[in-house]
């Protein structure tokens, strides 16, 4: 299929222009690409009615079906790749590589989750009774998703969700609406009308879903300040909630690590999707033998590295998302330049258009600067310099953030060892970001509630319901 350059919603089965619009916008040239349905609190409600509607006959589809109609899905990703891929660098600005990998993923997303299944477990099997808990799904879940990966990170809500026997309405950031809404076109000849609604719209929409009462969950990706929000908006009618929220991931690297050759890595596990990865490096501690070298490294390494339109050949690096995202960052920045930390790379405001921040790299910023402390979500980073193993768990742990982290070492024990006394949803060993369907990823303190992925995160999208039938008559009948 080509993609043509409008975009509807996807409600009960019908794909709806909706009756406004919103800009959506190409971050390295800050041209209008296309408008894309702003939805108002009619059309959520009839998302709402539509999926509401379709959940008892999905949820009593066989799961074998189910899982069909999963795989179903990710052959369209799959089949349409390439169009999907474009449509992605431009709402998006990241390479064409990497737009690639995430249409990629996202098909994966969708095709592994089928090797999960409802487990029912028999509590008692006595001469009295029997008692079995199974898992039976939630009814409706409202899905909202953010900017920086905005295809895969809807389908990790999407497959257990549709999986464990939900119907869905899906939102995607207003800033990056058009992968989601032409994945929605493709669901429509898939899937039972109303099993998944594709709507999007503006700033207002996300807090009309988390507090409509037609809800049974709300599965959000996004800020930690936005999480707080979606969380006090869930509660009075006791919605369930998964929040994957920020994070301030560090990277220890121990002193007897291979400079020249990790140097290159350590570069991407930060700025690969130009920094704005939940889990990406957000902080460098180096021990103090190596600062130097491996700082120097790093930095080499970083001055090779192509910035620009990701539709371009060879760029490696694109634009920051959006407007807003963009001041942040140059404000950081400039809060930098203000204190008079040491810039290494970077820290000039690029002159062109789009929201091109330049790499930008800090030569071992106060532990307390706000470059330190705060989730930069963009291509800036500390290099921290460090003596004491003791001391560095305790900087990395001092921080409300608890998502991800890494260790780099040649001894892969003690780089397990000092692994485990990182308190994160996830920690890697001479790796980062590695992320699997199966297993269970999610943030601890305030990076988040509940986990994505695997066995945990599937039965998030469910209820345990224990039956308990007697054997024996317990009265005379
Ligand atoms: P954001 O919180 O601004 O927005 C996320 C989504 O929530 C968008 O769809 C937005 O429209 C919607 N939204 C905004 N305000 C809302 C409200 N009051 N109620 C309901 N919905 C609302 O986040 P973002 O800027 O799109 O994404 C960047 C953040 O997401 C970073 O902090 C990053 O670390 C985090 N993130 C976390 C994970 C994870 O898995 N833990 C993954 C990716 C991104």
């Amino acid at each position: 299929m080509t993609f043509d350059n409008t975009y509807r919603m996807l409600i009960g089965g019908a794909l709806q222009a909706g009756s406004a619009g919103f800009d959506v916008i190409n971050p390295a040239t800050e041209e209008v690409i296309a408008q894309a349905p702003d939805a108002t609190p009619d059309d959520l409600d009839r998302a709402v009615s539509a999926a509401r509607a379709a959940f008892p006959a999905w949820a009593a589809t066989p799961i074998a079906d189910r899982k069909a109609a999963l795989s179903a899905l990710a052959n369209a990703i799959w089949a349409n790749a390439e169009e999907f891929k474009r449509l992605l660098t431009l709402e998006q600005g990241k390479p064409h590589h990497e737009a690639g990998s995430e249409v990629m993923g996202a098909g994966y997303w969708l095709q592994a989750n089928t090797a999960l299944d409802l487990p029912e477990t028999v509590n008692e099997d006595s001469d009295d009774r029997i008692s079995m808990t199974r898992h039976i799904p939630l009814g409706v879940v409202g899905a909202i998703a953010p900017w920086n990966f905005p295809l895969l990170l809807a389908m990790f809500k999407v497959a257990p969700a549709l999986l464990a026997g939900n119907t869905m309405v899906l939102k995607p950031s207003p800033f990056t609406p058009l992968t989601t809404l032409k994945f929605g076109e493709l669901a429509r000849d898939i899937l039972p009308p109303g099993v998944l609604n594709v709507i999007s719209g503006g700033d207002a929409l996300g807090p009309w879903m988390t507090s409509h009462p037609g809800f049974d969950k709300i599965s959000f990706t996004g800020s930690t300040a936005t999480g707080r929000r979606v969380m006090a908006s869930a509660a009075p009618t006791l919605k369930r909630v998964t929040l994957e929220l920020g994070g301030n991931d560090a990277a220890i690297v121990l002193p007897d690590v291979d400079v020249e050759k990790i140097a290159e890595t350590l570069f991407w596990a930060a700025f690969s999707n130009n920094g704005q990865i939940c889990i990406a490096t957000k902080r460098m501690y180096i021990h103090k033998d190596i600062y130097e070298p491996m700082r120097d490294a790093i930095v080499a390494y970083a001055k090779t590295v192509k910035v620009g339109d990701g539709a371009e050949q060879g760029t490696q690096i694109g634009p920051i998302n959006n407007r807003p995202q963009y001041e942040r960052v140059l404000g950081l920045i400039e809060d930098a330049r203000d204190k008079g930390y040491t810039f290494l790379l970077g820290g000039e405001k690029a002159e062109v258009p789009g929201y091109f921040v330049p790499i930008t790299i800090l030569d071992n910023p106060p532990e307390d600067s706000r470059i330190v402390q705060e989730e930069q979500f963009g291509p800036v980073l500390p290099l921290i310099r460090f003596d004491d193993l003791d001391d560095v768990i305790a900087r990395t742990n001092a921080t409300d953030y608890g998502l991800g982290g890494s260790v780099w070492s040649k001894d892969e024990e003690k780089a397990w060892d000092l692994a485990q006394k990182i308190q994160s949803g996830t920690v890697w060993v001479n790796e980062t970001q590695h992320l699997s369907p199966l297993a269970a990823f999610g943030g601890i303190k305030q990076s988040g509630v509940g986990v994505e992925g695997g066995l945990e995160g599937l039965l998030e999208y469910t209820n345990a319901q224990t039956l308990v039938r007697r054997k024996k008559p317990a009265f005379a009948q």
